[in-house]
């Protein structure tokens, strides 16, 4: 190892203080709301990298980030929250992602596997218990993916729940020292689909077969004609949000067993 790489691997961060952070995102947003998404990644590329990342979900609006990310070849770190229930279409669309901008998609996982989770809670936990469930398999990965990083990109927009209609183009994340910087804060579903045809990036079959919105495989449906986008997503559950992106409570995780079939 040369004496360079030993620098870069002891390269300590100094954390920011609540001020600096509050200076830095009203800064942002006085900056950024309203424009290109590209003055917004390369604005965050040159502030936070390399503890950056975004995460992806191979939705429409992640796809349209990846495609900026891979055309401007900035260096931002991608990653999928690997839930282990992905749709077998979710699955190849991970491939052919990677494939077609050569870029790696780097898997983080929960720490235990559907079968292992289906020995420790019962089988099918997303039936019984979607919150505790998407914490296992969401909300914990996501926070040990987000350790150590000073900003996380995602591709959230205003207009898809009344939850996130507030959200900012750059924002102090409920996570203590971290940023969330939402490039397509401001665009529209027309906006995100042109993009997306525009640059023949490839997208998830589902989406033409009445799956507007698609997570997890078991808590996924189709929606009919009329229906809003989300509805197809914990269907028949008050539920409308894994955790990512709200300050909802965090239910206790259960023992062993407390939740068996
Ligand atoms: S979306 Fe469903 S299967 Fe996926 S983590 Fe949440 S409850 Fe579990």
């Amino acid at each position: 190892m040369s004496d360079g790489q030993a620098a870069t691997q002891t390269r300590v961060f100094a954390a920011p203080t609540d001020d600096e952070l509050a200076v830095c995102v009203a800064g942002a947003v006085a900056k950024l709301e309203g424009s290109d998404p590209v003055a917004t990644l390369r604005w965050a590329v040159e502030r936070f990298a390399p503890r950056l990342a975004v995460a992806c979900s191979f939705g429409p609006e992640d796809l349209v980030l990846v495609d900026l990310i891979a055309r401007h070849q900035l260096p931002i770190d991608i990653f999928t929250l690997d839930t282990g229930v992905f749709f077998p279409e979710t699955l190849a669309l991970w491939r052919e992602v990677e494939a077609r901008y050569g870029v790696r998609v780097r898997a983080v996982r929960a720490a235990q596997s559907i079968d292992e989770q289906a020995a420790a809670h019962g089988p099918e936990l997303w039936r019984r218990a979607p919150d505790r469930c998407c914490q296992l398999r969401k909300v914990a990965p996501l926070a040990s993916a987000l350790e150590g990083l000073a900003a996380w990109i995602t591709g959230i927009r205003r207009q898809q729940t009344p939850d996130r209609a507030a959200a900012g183009v750059v924002e102090r994340d409920r996570r203590p020292g971290l940023v969330k910087v939402n490039p397509l804060v401001h665009w529209s579903h027309d906006d995100i689909w042109a993009h997306l045809y525009l640059h023949d990036v490839p997208t998830n079959p589902l989406h033409q077969q009445g799956y507007p919105s698609i997570g997890c495989a078991p808590c996924t449906s189709p929606i009919a004609l009329g229906e809003d986008p989300r509805n197809g997503r914990w269907r028949g559950l008050a539920k409308t949000e894994c955790g990512l992106h709200v300050d909802a409570a965090i239910p206790a995780i259960p023992a062993t067993g407390e939740d068996g079939p």
